[in-house]
């Protein structure tokens, strides 16, 4: 059936400004990395795209390599962007990476060159049948190449119209401020850093990346905030079937060990006396920095995608409260 937005789409969606950037992102944006893939039925993809534009999402977040196979996210993306979106283009922030392994041969293998970021640009605008995207990110460091050529790329990127803005991941607080000057001095600001961050992974506190986001006055979107399924109720009687510590992908059931089970159970306690559950609180955590943006979650259905935008009903939190999630929430 053909696509028409909710009415009432902005209604209830909170917006946060992006760094000293002029864009406001959802302060829940949606990643395709897994759950897009030619493994998941069109159908489920369709609804839950949908569903997360009706309630205000207006950020969907790709890489050049998800999928599976490498390449399908974006390709069934660009699909249902087809098919739904495209009346809104304008009211969408679409963002890609490149920097994990992808087609073969010395360019196609990841990293930072010049030669391999463009290119896997231009092959993620083809597949999402996109003139631009939104941000374009380097999706990690990479040691073995100069900074300035991978800056240098990014650079292109926008000055060409390919994309908008530029970004980083998962870079380092010294790196982050190097990558930084480097834009800054090309005149392309650095946007946004995307890095992990969850109750169970608090580095960019710890290692002090939000202090230099906020000297650089780059917005920070945090992936995985849900720590890939663990910070919701859905292992705390085991490992259910068709989840992903299920399926040998990216969450290793080595992870749900009784010591961490013992502490996610201890916070869901504390969830349900706030009156939300687990996810909602654990995006709602993540999101009580201002300096971070937005979080960045991921969903297998409708209904998780709708609890977890219900975490913006409750984010305020008392320092008592604070203080019992700092006894749990341990890398
Ligand atoms: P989350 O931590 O939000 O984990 C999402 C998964 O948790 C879902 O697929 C689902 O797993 C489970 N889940 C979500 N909500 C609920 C709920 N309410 N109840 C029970 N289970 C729930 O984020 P992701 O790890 O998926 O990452 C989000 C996005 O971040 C990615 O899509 C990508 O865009 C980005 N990312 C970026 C990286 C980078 O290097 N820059 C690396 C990783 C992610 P299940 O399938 O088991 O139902």
């Amino acid at each position: 059936m053909t696509y028409a937005a909710a009415e009432g789409r902005y209604d209830s969606m909170t917006y946060r400004r992006t760094g000293r950037s002029g864009l406001d992102l959802p302060a829940i944006s949606l990643g395709l990395w897994h759950n897009f893939g030619d493994d998941v039925p069109l159908d489920r993809q369709r609804a839950i795209l949908r569903r997360a534009f009706d309630l205000g999402i207006t950020h969907f977040d790709l890489a050049n390599n998800y999928g599976p196979p490498y390449g399908s996210a974006e390709t069934n993306f660009g699909r249902h962007l087809r098919d739904d979106f495209r009346p809104y283009r304008d009211e969408l922030v679409l963002s890609t990476k490149a920097g994990w392994d992808m087609w073969p041969g010395p360019y196609g293998q990841g990293g930072g060159s010049r030669k391999y970021v463009l290119a896997s640009l231009d092959q993620s605008l083809r597949r999402m049948g996109l003139d631009y995207v939104d941000v374009f990110y380097s999706h990690r460091p990479d040691p073995t190449t100069p900074l300035e050529e991978t800056m240098g790329a990014l650079d292109t990127a926008v000055r060409s119209g390919r994309a908008l803005y530029a970004g980083i991941s998962s870079y380092s607080p010294e790196d982050t401020a190097r990558a930084a000057a480097i834009l800054a001095d090309l005149g392309t600001p650095l946007l946004i850093h995307q890095p992990s961050y969850s109750m169970l992974n608090r580095w960019i506190e710890t290692e002090g990346l939000l202090d230099t986001l906020a000297d650089v006055g780059a917005g920070c979107i945090a992936f995985s905030p849900l720590a890939q399924g663990m910070l919701t109720d859905k292992y705390l009687g085991g490992i259910p079937e068709g989840s992903r510590a299920s399926q040998g992908k990216s969450l290793s059931p080595d992870l749900l060990t009784d010591e961490a089970i013992t502490h996610v159970r201890a916070l869901g306690e504390l969830a349900a006396e706030r009156g939300q559950s687990l996810a909602q609180m654990a995006l709602a955590w993540a999101l009580r920095d201002p300096r971070v943006t937005s979080v960045l979650i991921g969903a297998s259905s409708v209904a998780q995608l709708e609890q977890n935008v219900g975490a913006l009903e409750r984010l305020d939190f008392s320092d008592e409260e604070l203080a019992r999630i700092d006894r749990h929430a341990v890398d």
